[in-house]
């Protein structure tokens, strides 16, 4: 059985409790963040598993390789605290079970996976990806199941993330370029963090991006505008690979504009709230979100995940900014939209 390496002995020698004392969506300072943190190590109740909105930031916000969100998902499991109807986690679960429905491109040592988010089937063409296309893996079979640390249900993870190893290893792929941050924080961060082993070496797409760009050069041209980067919660779990964001909007010259609600300060972008908290919070997330994106002067959003741009693309466009997955804003760049 895979069992979640978690150091209890970190955080009682940690002298920040960043995991906690970071949160947006609760006040804690240094010593209830350290009573928290360890009654949630010891097994004890804390309100922090019934206040946790899922956010995952706290993944990111402790320095000491600890794993402090995927321990309160694995207590909030073990109480039976779920953090949406229980309806609601049982479609969630049915939707991302393995049917045999899967779509394999053609197969190499080196390939895309989409996950299980269709828009990739439509957004990845053109120049940026010649040289790997269609050499593509979507579907539940391939499907990095990170959704359900939503739904405080790290058991369906720990029963089909091994499967679904097991099925690209009978691939004999060698590299995986993630398309969404979940893929990759699947592969490089939660497996990991659990034992599960990962038969292939995990590419986060802005590094592809980054790199095919580079590869480029002078077709590449400076587009000249103020964009805004709406950062997915799934982001938190690779912050080492957030700086590309940056890294390509220089490339492409884009001014990625000041915002109070950037870097570890992103917010959510609604749906997770939505799900976990209610509308309230998620309708007043996303205000704060977008006025801080107009008082930016930002003339584009910048989208990384489908599920944001599913979520904002509209009502961003509603307050004047042009909603574009940064496929599609790279692609701008080389001329292709
Ligand atoms: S989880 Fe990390 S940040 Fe939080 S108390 Fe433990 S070591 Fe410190
Ligand atoms: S996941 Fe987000 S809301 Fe939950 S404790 Fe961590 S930082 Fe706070």
């Amino acid at each position: 059985m895979y069992t979640l390496k978690f150091d209890e002995d970190l955080c009682k020698t940690c002298t920040t409790c960043d995991c906690l004392v970071m949160c947006q969506y609760m006040d804690l300072d240094i010593d209830k963040a350290k009573e928290e943190i360890m009654k949630i190590s010891e097994g004890e109740d804390s309100f922090v598993l019934q206040d946790c909105v899922t956010c995952y930031g706290c993944e990111e916000y402790c320095k000491r390789g600890n794993h402090p969100f995927y321990l309160i998902t694995e207590r909030r499991e073990e109480k039976d605290i779920l953090t949406s109807p229980r309806a609601i986690t049982k479609q969630w679960i049915n939707i991302g079970e393995p049917q045999g429905k899967y779509k394999v491109g053609e197969i190499k040592e080196k390939m895309l996976s989409f996950g299980f988010m269709p828009e990739f089937l439509r957004w990845v063409k053109g120049r940026l990806f010649e040289d790997i296309m269609p050499s593509f893996i979507f579907g539940q079979e391939f499907f990095c199941n990170v959704v359900y640390i939503h739904f405080a249900n790290t058991s369906i993870i720990k029963e089909r993330l091994p499967m679904v190893m097991d099925n690209f290893r009978k691939l004999g792929v060698k590299e995986v370029v993630c398309m969404h941050d979940e893929c990759y924080g699947s592969f490089a961060s939660l497996a990991p963090a659990y034992g599960i082993e990962v038969p292939f070496k995990p590419i986060h797409y802005f590094e592809y991006l980054y790199n095919r760009l580079k590869e480029l050069g002078d077709e590449v041209r400076p587009l000249n505008i103020k964009v805004a980067y709406q950062r997915p919660c799934s982001s938190r779990l690779s912050p080492d690979k957030h700086h590309f964001v940056g890294d390509i909007m220089k490339l492409i010259g884009v001014d990625l504009v000041e915002r109070r609600y950037s870097n570890k300060n992103s917010l959510c972008c609604g749906e997770v709230l939505r799900m976990a908290s209610g509308y309230e919070l998620a309708n007043d997330v996303q205000k704060r979100n977008m006025d801080d994106m107009v008082d930016s002067g930002a003339e584009y959003c910048v989208f990384n995940c489908p599920a944001c741009y599913a979520a904002l693309a509209q009502k961003v466009a509603k307050k004047g900014i042009k909603p574009i997955h940064i496929i599609g804003l790279c692609r701008m760049a080389i001329g292709e939209k």
